[in-house]
């Protein structure tokens, strides 16, 4: 960083960009010093693209460092005795693959709202707000102009539907924690919605009291509230499906826990259904797809539930890419928003010899660390030693027997809050410690708890893949996917709503 430093001290901006080629040198520019963004300026230089695709479906799996599919592929094979398709993907000489440089319009670390309103809006916002910049201009989200050009417009995620990354496409707030105006302008914007997050619309949990469950449903859409509903509504030309009154559960929990099983269905189930409901239209649609707890996990340190994640994720992208292998009218995006605790498999042992074993012990974890903090914490609750509960538990939810001394770390960390100050201060925290304990036996550590600024691999299939080829940034995606629709906005960013006044 320091040779970066002096060589800006000494080259011109322009010269600077030429440097570290425009959309890298975005990503280490502060935010106010950076010109129009480069993918912008190359689609107006080729004009439309030569075949735009009618449908297009962006699977993002939230929070997900670059490491991550590289290690779903062999927990899948592990497991399941099967790879995934993402990985296949990859090696298709048909698909392109790119990366997009992620930094919001106030950090080089973006939050998830700010990178889905880049997404959304074409502009960079500040962290924590949704298509809203700094002076409070309001941005249009993509979602309206697909709408008016007669496009059908789909969010499905495993978050609260009303979470950043759904929000960010079709909703306008300063406050991204704002829930209940969100959800207000799903109203008719977005044909289907699914995920979690029913307290934005349950008139018993809203501040004030308006019953959107009744008003979606007056409107025309379907409600869903159990798996068996979505099944059973393939189709429906409107679907509201809200299963939890928060987040859905996490996968792994999901898996070895037969009333979340029978009631919430699996990502690439709504996807299905999402896609069976928005291929109704003649005018081709929108559908974005969120594995969104793959970043919560990363933000707990939680190795074995954030692929599992992954795998649910790469299962919802296999049900979009079949959907459009059948067809020629069909781009299909995997990508994510931003990195978080960048996790990797260590060399371990003499000559990292024992990297294999220790990772295959990721096949006898059995529940998330939230699951496993409850229980030891009410364990540790009744009379007994803590060291035996903490023991206990962990082999009993990751097969993995704690050595005494991890176990008095642990137990007091995740039960009292009580632990030595760490150097890494990231890790200073309950899931911090238990996350650097149990890695020191799948050879999994993370960088800390909380988002990076790496670029995001993204890979594409289907006409205009090949316009994310490279590397680009966030900004760049929203006047490739309003160009083929054939919308013609350019949100205001920062400087120019600056230079207006
Ligand atoms: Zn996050």
């Amino acid at each position: 960083m320091q040779d970066v430093k002096s060589n800006r001290n000494r080259v011109t901006r322009r010269e600077w960009l030429k440097i570290g080629g425009a959309a890298g040198a975005v990503a280490l520019l502060p935010a106010c010093s950076r010109s129009e963004p480069e993918g912008r300026a190359q689609a107006r230089r080729a004009g439309p693209p030569r075949q735009a695709p009618r449908n297009v479906i962006l699977c993002v799996s939230d929070g997900m460092s670059s490491a991550v599919p590289s290690m779903a592929e062999p927990l899948a094979q592990l497991a399941m005795q099967r790879g995934t398709a993402w990985h296949k993907l990859m090696s298709d000489p048909k698909a392109a693959h790119g990366l997009l440089a992620t930094a919001s319009l106030n950090s080089m670390v973006t939050d998830s709202a700010a990178a889905s309103s880049a997404w959304g809006s074409g502009s960079r916002v500040n962290n924590g707000t949704l298509n809203t910049l700094p002076d409070g201009t309001a941005l249009t989200p993509i979602a309206a102009l697909l709408q008016e050009a007669g496009k059908r417009v789909g969010l499905v995620t495993t978050d609260e539907i009303c979470g950043g990354t759904p929000a960010g496409f079709a909703a306008q707030q300063p406050s991204r924690g704002d829930y209940d105006r969100i959800a207000t302008q799903y109203l008719g914007r977005v044909d289907v919605l699914m995920g979690g997050g029913r307290d934005a619309f349950d008139p018993l949990a809203r501040k004030d009291r308006r019953d959107l469950l009744n008003e979606f449903q007056t409107e025309g859409y379907a409600y869903c509230h159990t798996r068996g509903d979505v099944l059973a509504k393939p189709g429906a030309d409107r679907l509201l499906g809200l299963f939890q009154p928060r987040k859905l559960p996490y996968s792994i929990d999901h898996r070895e826990d037969k009333a979340l099983r029978d009631h919430v269905p699996t990502l690439a189930e709504m996807t299905r259904a999402a896609l069976a409901s928005l291929q109704l239209g003649d005018r081709g649609f929108f559908l974005m797809v969120e594995a969104a707890r793959v970043d919560h996990a990363a933000h707990h340190n939680d190795i074995a539930a954030m692929l599992w994640d992954q795998i649910a994720f790469d299962d919802a992208a296999a049900a979009a890419l079949a959907f459009a292998a059948d067809r020629d009218d069909t781009l299909v995006i995997l990508t994510s928003d931003h990195g978080n605790a960048n996790p990797g498999l260590n060399g371990m042992g003499p000559g990292y010899a024992d990297s294999t074993a220790c990772f295959e012990r990721l096949l006898g974890f059995n529940a998330s660390f939230g699951r496993i903090r409850d229980t030891l914490r009410r364990r540790a609750d009744g009379a007994g030693d803590l060291v035996d509960a903490t023991r206990s538990t962990i082999s009993e939810f990751t097969g993995i027997d704690l050595p005494r001394d991890d176990a008095v770390l642990v137990g007091n960390a995740v039960v009292h809050g009580q632990f030595f100050d760490t150097l890494n201060r990231q890790h200073h925290n309950w899931n911090g410690v238990l996350g650097q304990v149990l890695g020191n036996h799948t050879g999994v550590q993370f960088t800390g708890v909380s988002h990076t600024n790496d670029h995001v691999l993204l890979s594409a299939a289907g006409p205009g893949a090949q316009d994310f080829a490279g590397l680009r940034h966030h900004t760049d995606v929203f006047p490739l996917l309003t160009g083929y629709a054939g919308v013609q906005h350019t949100n205001p960013t920062a400087e120019t709503a600056a230079a207006a006044v």
